[in-house]
């Protein structure tokens, strides 16, 4: 694997220059003022990532599967029972969580390269006439098969009939790189990491909490030590953790917040729609299908592209890896070895996607697959074209 090529895994993305000297610090106290300086910031940055005004966000050392658990331990009881859509791996992941944890959970079983039924959610919601549902769990992006779905019409279900469950949502694969709306929405949990859309080294488990899910942290009984939300929130009142914070990475996420902001958000996320647009078009110039059923499905940060049957995905990511040091992502759960995965969030630039289409291209004609060199290549250029033209006419007036 060449240190010199961009990865096109979907997280850990890529690390910009700035941000890893941000997170190289010296020993920081962080019992001192110093601290403060870091951590208010960085929880001020990521609650406008969010765009929360009401809510809280805590920051454990952790990933984004610590996230998961703090989720469903601050807000949930033994024997509860959560509504949770399966669409994928990470879905799939996040109810077995559920599983070790002893919930009761009504599975919406969707097809791999299905989005999320708002519809299904309203109906399992609507004969819960007693109530008995405590949360419902919706993941965003299922990062395994590049498949988005719509949160806003999730939280509608819930409206509908007029359902008090708290909403859940793994927006792992897309908070910081894809429009996330945490008030306008209706998320109580929304939980993600520091190694996506924020361009950092994993580490950092980030979750925001709305007003309503802070008045379940009391009532709920699941164990919960080092992921209590109430020892973090008590912590950040005095500009101190309950444990030894990870100063490097919180320093980081201070500047992570800057750089997104400073781009603005609503650039940042046409930016992952054209360069996703431009990874599209190349599939479609190698005549190849992505796993994602439908236009309205397709995630912007990652794309899952099916291979002809006949040919094994893995073996194309195993190559890109060996022969032209680039990481693509494989197939995971039911589609290994049908689908590569492009991932295509976090510091990414038209440029550097191309260098991923070309390898790709270079990959599959190296297996056999029926493409034609520089189909995928031409296709994404002439959505890039276009757009980067009309950014530099802008500039240049
Ligand atoms: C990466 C990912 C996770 C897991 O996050 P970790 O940081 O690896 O624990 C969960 N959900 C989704 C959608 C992801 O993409």
């Amino acid at each position: 694997m060449s240190l010199q090529n961009p990865v096109f895994i979907p997280g850990p993305t890529n690390i910009p220059e700035a941000l890893r000297k941000a997170c190289d610090m010296p020993t920081v106290d962080h019992r001192s003022s110093l601290f403060a300086e870091i951590l208010q910031p960085a929880l001020a940055g990521v609650k406008q990532v969010l765009k929360t005004r009401k809510g809280e966000v805590v920051i454990f050392p952790a990933t984004g599967t610590g996230g998961w658990e703090a989720a469903l331990a601050n807000t949930l009881s033994p024997g509860d029972m959560v509504l949770a859509g399966r669409n994928g791996m990470f879905s799939h992941r996040w109810i077995d969580m559920c599983n070790r944890f002893g919930l009761e959970i009504e599975v919406l079983d969707h097809g791999w390269g299905e989005g999320l039924s708002a519809e299904r959610y309203r109906a399992a919601l609507r004969s819960d006439t007693g109530h008995k549902i405590k949360a419902v769990l919706a993941t965003h992006n299922e990062t395994a098969t590049g498949v988005v779905s719509n949160i806003a019409a999730i939280r509608a279900a819930l409206d509908a009939v007029e359902h008090p469950a708290l909403l859940l949502v793994d927006g792992v694969s897309s908070i910081g790189s894809m429009d996330f709306r945490m008030d306008d929405w209706g998320v109580d949990i929304a939980v993600t990491g520091s190694q996506k859309g924020f361009m950092m080294p994993a580490g950092l488990s980030i979750v925001g909490i709305s007003q309503k899910a802070l008045k379940h942290m009391d009532a709920a009984a699941l164990p919960r030590c080092f992921f209590d939300f109430r020892d973090m929130l008590n912590g950040y009142a005095n500009n101190g953790y309950p444990y030894t914070p990870n100063v490097g990475l919180l320093n980081g996420l201070k500047l992570a917040t800057g750089m997104l902001l400073d781009e603005g958000l609503e650039h940042v996320f046409d930016r992952h729609t054209r360069i996703a647009s431009g990874v599209r078009a190349a599939v479609t110039g190698w005549g190849l299908h992505l796993c994602a059923q439908r236009p309205e499905w397709q995630s912007d940060t990652v794309s899952a592209i099916l291979v002809p049957d006949g040919f094994n995905a893995t073996d194309i990511v195993t190559r890109a890896a060996e022969v032209y040091g680039t990481a693509f992502g494989t197939g995971l759960g039911e589609v290994a070895g049908k689908v590569f995965r492009i991932g295509h969030l976090g510091m990414l630039t038209e440029g550097m996607a191309l260098q991923g289409i070309a390898t790709a291209e270079m990959v599959m004609a190296d297996h056999g697959v029926p493409i034609t060199l520089g189909s995928g290549v031409a296709a994404a250029q002439e959505v890039y074209r276009g757009h980067l033209g009309a950014a530099l006419q802008i500039a240049a007036e």
